[in-house]
């Protein structure tokens, strides 16, 4: 099971998600994000813009207001 992360912009391929495991590669240099409770940001190269990948694959919750 593969997912490719794209720049939610530009559609430039930030890197691949393997299970568990979110891949990033740029030149030279690979990297493997592990654990499965990660929060990577990423600044497209290609349009600058920010994007941010979660392990946790759940949405973050809003916060209930007590009372
Ligand atoms: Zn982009």
């Amino acid at each position: 099971m593969e997912n490719e992360w794209r720049c939610r912009e530009c559609d430039t391929l930030l890197g691949v998600e393997r299970g568990p495991r979110l891949h990033l590669r740029y030149k030279q240099a690979q990297y493997v994000v592990d654990g499965g409770d990660y929060c990577v940001i990423a600044v497209c190269r290609n349009c600058s813009a920010v994007n941010e990948r979660s392990g946790t694959q759940e949405p973050p919750q809003p916060v209930a207001a007590s009372g």
